[in-house]
This record gives C-alpha cells, structure tokens and sequence, in this order.
C-alpha cells in the first residue's frame, strides 16, 4: 500500500521528522485560506500516487494568495499521469540550500533493510546511482541487530559534516517509521537543507500488504491506492504502473516479463504490466486496453498473447472492440488456439498482427518514438 504524500507526512510528523507547515486542500477557496495563514509563498503539490509530479506539472510555487487559489484551481479536476487530482498539499515554501537524499528499502539480494543516503537528492536517485555511483551510499542494516552507529557513521560519510548530527537524529526516527509500519519503501527526497535547518519536503512511504494496518490507519489504504489499480484488480486484472510510453498486455506474468525485456532491448521504455491472466474473454481484454488507454501514458500499444486456454479470438475481439477509446497505434502479436480466426478478426478491422514478439517490440518501440 503505497501512501500519499500528505498520509506519509503525518507519520513522519508524530515520529519527529520535521516538515513544512501546511495543509490538506480540496478547493481554490481553502489554498487562498491556507496560503493567507502561512505568510509568503506557498507550493501547492497534486496528491496523487505516483511518482515524478514535479516533472509532470503537478507541483507549484505560488507567490501570493491569489497566485495559490488560481494555480489550485488548475491543478483541481485536472489529471496528473492520467489520475484525477483531488486534493493538494499546501506548504510554506522552503528556501532550499542543498538537497539530499534519504530513504529505507529492502535489499533483497542479502534479505535485510537497507539504507540510502546521497548528498545529490532532489532528482532521480536511480539515475543518480546510474551516472554517479559513488554519490550513493547504501548501507544494510541486520534486522537483529539494530541500529549501530559505525553503520550511520558509514552511511553518511558523504554528508557535510554540520549536517551529520542532524542526519543521524534523522535516521534513528525514520528508520523507527520503517520498522514500526512494516514499510517497504521510506523515503525523503528531497531532504532539504534549509535556515531552519533539515526538512522532509516529500514523504514516500510503502507499507508492506500482508502487513495488518491497525486503527491509525482506518481510511488510508482507500485513499492511497492508485484509482486504476484498483479497478483493474477488481476485473481480474494485474495491473502496474511504470514510468515509459510503451503500454503493454499479455497473458501470464512470464510472457508478460518476457514482453517488457524485449521491449527495453529495444531501445523502449515500458508504460505499465499488464497481465490478462488466462482464458481471458473479450470484455477483459477490453477492459485492459481501456486501463492502458487512461493510464494516459502509453504513445502505443503493444499486444503480446499466446493462446493456450485464452482464445485468440476473444483477445482480438476484445482489441477491436475497444480500439475507438484508445486513440493511440496498437501492434499485436496473436499465436496458438484460434489464432486463424483471431487474425481475421483484426484483418477487418484494419489491424495487421506481427508475426514474432521481437518485430512487434520493435515496432512498437519505432512507434512510441514517432518513427513508425
Ligand atoms: P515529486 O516530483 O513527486 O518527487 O515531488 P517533490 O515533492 O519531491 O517535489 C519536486 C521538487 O519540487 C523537489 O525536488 C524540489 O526541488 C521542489 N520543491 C518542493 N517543495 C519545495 C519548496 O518548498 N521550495 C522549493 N524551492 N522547492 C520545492
Ligand atoms: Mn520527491
């Protein structure tokens, strides 16, 4: 269960961590209120979950009151990566001296939790441990054994030293969240330096879904799901999101995998995972090229079925069918039970199916990039 950031916020604020002042808005009226009473510039943030708002035009800086109840008003109602915004967070504006990162995950490699720190926060830090590996520091933490202070010492090693004490304080509470919420994801980026000193400016926090949320979370995990996950759950679909433009369907979670390699071999990026299941009829296949349609990321779509129990000409029937919502090119690669009838299906409609899944990654990839 992936938290929204205002949820997140509130649980850093009862363990200490220090955050901006603000508020939960739902009206252009109430940020106009909520700006008044902060003083100064506030930023207004989408709280939608997914990640990546700011790049995506879902995070403002308002420098009036004004400002903040016209801006509200065009984040409010519109949709960020194809989810409705509902609420916003208005916070003070924090003047930002340097901007870091701190989080905690599971490593699952050497099954324990693991702590992030990078002095270069504020961006992608996948990309920041991509180009600049040795600005990340990544130190496991043995669950038995609590946390000692040589691993904190070690972790922060790249941290300027009048930060130091200040992050180590920070640590000890965050990692206390972690354990106390059976989280698998905590994370602060930015962790902002600023004249008040360290400030949590995003809160991203996991919980982990076999965990028993008890009554301090009554209403959260409504809230925080992701609105078309949770429907494509309810239709018997497995659905997520991921950060390309090159949408996907298949049936079984192998073929699935197998379909978004191929398509990062080729030179793409895969917009989401979306898996059929088996003996999927037309209206389910329907209904997951609708879910990639709204998703509203994927430029194309690329359709990857091999027919065993699942007929062919459900899932062709089911692509015509919801071909006229989906408004982007689809390329489909169709084999096994049915296949012949499934193929005539598409013919009618104008659709020509690939004859192997590495053509159709391929051309989808050419697709999503505008080539064609
Ligand atoms: P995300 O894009 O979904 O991770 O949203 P964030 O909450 O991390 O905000 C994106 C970026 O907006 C941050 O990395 C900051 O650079 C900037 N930002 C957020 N809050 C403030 C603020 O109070 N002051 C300033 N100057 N920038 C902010
Ligand atoms: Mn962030």
């Amino acid at each position: 269960m992936r938290l929204l950031e205002w949820q997140g916020r509130e649980i850093f604020e009862r363990a200490g961590i220090p955050v901006p002042p603000g508020a939960l808005v739902k009206s252009p009226q109430e940020a106009r209120r909520v700006a008044e009473r902060l003083g100064g510039p506030v930023v207004l943030k989408a709280q939608v979950p997914v990640g990546g708002r700011g790049k995506a035009g879902g995070i403002k800086l308002a420098a009036t009151p004004i400002q903040a109840e016209e801006l509200a008003g065009t984040l409010l109602g519109a949709r960020l990566k194809g989810v409705p915004v509902e609420a916003l967070l208005a916070v003070r504006a924090a003047e930002i001296r340097s901007e870091h990162y701190l989080g905690i995950t599971i490593d699952r490699d050497s099954r324990q939790p693991v702590f992030i720190y990078s002095p270069s926060g504020g961006v992608d830090i996948e990309e920041v441990a991509r180009t600049r590996p040795e600005a990340v520091a990544k130190v496991p933490i043995p669950p038995l054994e609590g946390l000692y202070p040589f691993r904190l010492r070690r972790l922060f090693a790249l941290a300027p030293a009048h930060l130091r004490k200040e992050l180590f304080r920070l640590a000890g509470k965050l990692y206390g969240v972690f354990l106390e919420y059976e989280c698998n994801l905590v994370e602060i980026n930015p962790l902002a330096e600023t004249e008040e000193g360290l400030l949590a400016l995003d809160a991203k926090v996991i919980i982990d879904d076999d965990h028993r949320p008890g009554e301090q979370f009554s209403g959260l995990a409504e809230a925080a799901e992701d609105p078309l996950e949770a429907e494509a759950k309810e239709a018997g679909l497995s659905f997520v999101r991921l950060d390309g433009d090159v949408g996907i369907i298949g049936n079984g979670a192998g073929l699935v995998m197998a379909t978004l390699d191929l398509v990062v071999q080729a030179g793409g990026q895969p917009a989401n995972f979306l898996d059929i299941g088996g003996g999927a009829r037309a209206e389910r296949v329907q209904k997951a090229v609708e879910l990639v349609a709204r998703s509203g990321q994927a430029k194309v779509l690329l359709v990857n079925v091999f027919g065993g129990i699942t007929r062919c000409d459900e899932v062709a029937r089911g692509i015509v069918e919801a071909t006229g919502v989906l408004g982007i090119p689809v390329v489909v690669r169709l084999t096994g039970t049915n296949e012949r009838e499934g193929k005539e299906i598409l013919a009618r409609a104008g659709l020509v199916p690939v004859d192997t899944m590495e053509e159709g990654a391929a051309q989808a990839v050419a697709l999503a990039k505008g080539g064609g």
